[in-house]
């Protein structure tokens, strides 16, 4: 399956670009920003986006998705209990001193257990709460790989002292969801280099 990530906007959050080679459907997760360079590498790839996944409704995650979903008409998917944090978006530009990106309808929830399918790849969506009460991360079993949004990260974890994040709750979503995934499983963080389960179970400091 076609991935690309590309890393968008001042807090250079990881958008990754699925494609399936076969029927060109394509699955864009966390357009935060920068969105003319992912649809750049969706029309190089000749792919047809049929969903837009958030994995958590920070800014820096959500803030290009009305502009995708304008220029693609692909439907918006987000855990519901992210519409909280995401009517805050105002406040969270405020913050990072940004100017507030336009708001943008969610079309579907994706809830634990949901399955998303592109092309002939199943992506399921695992509900990882913690860093944000909608946080999510999404299994894809075929390809080894899973997005893991704010949730995971080589040698950290999601940060939890934002609105909407608890300390406890992130560990406990990473321990019962996340770890027991084959270990050769490759993350992908929501910031960063990728890393493995397996490395992250051995080495990452907030898991010993
Ligand atoms: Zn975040």
């Amino acid at each position: 399956m076609i991935h690309e990530i590309l890393p968008v906007g001042v807090l250079q959050c990881n958008c990754s670009i699925f494609g399936d080679e076969e029927s060109r459907e394509g699955l864009v997760v966390d357009p935060g920003d920068n969105v003319s360079d992912v649809l750049e590498i969706v029309r190089r790839h000749g792919l047809k986006v049929k969903a837009i996944v958030i994995t958590h409704a920070h800014i820096d995650h959500i803030g290009g998705a009305q502009k995708l979903k304008q220029a693609t008409g692909a439907p918006v998917y987000m855990n519901q209990n992210d519409i909280e944090l995401q009517q805050m978006l105002d406040m969270q530009a405020a913050w990072l001193g940004m100017k507030p990106p336009e708001q943008v309808a969610i079309d579907a929830t994706a809830k634990d257990g949901d399955r998303l399918v592109v092309g002939t790849t199943e992506v399921n969506v695992l509900h990882t709460p913690g860093h944000t009460q909608g946080s999510i991360s999404l299994w894809m079993p075929s390809e080894g790989k899973l997005v893991a949004g704010d949730t995971l990260f080589r040698d950290s974890i999601g940060r939890t002292d934002l609105p909407g994040g608890d300390g406890r709750q992130i560990l406990q979503s990473i321990h019962e969801k996340l770890l027991p995934l084959p270990p050769e499983t490759v993350v992908i963080p929501g910031h960063g280099e990728n890393t493995t389960i397996g490395r992250e179970k051995r080495f990452n400091p907030f898991l010993q």
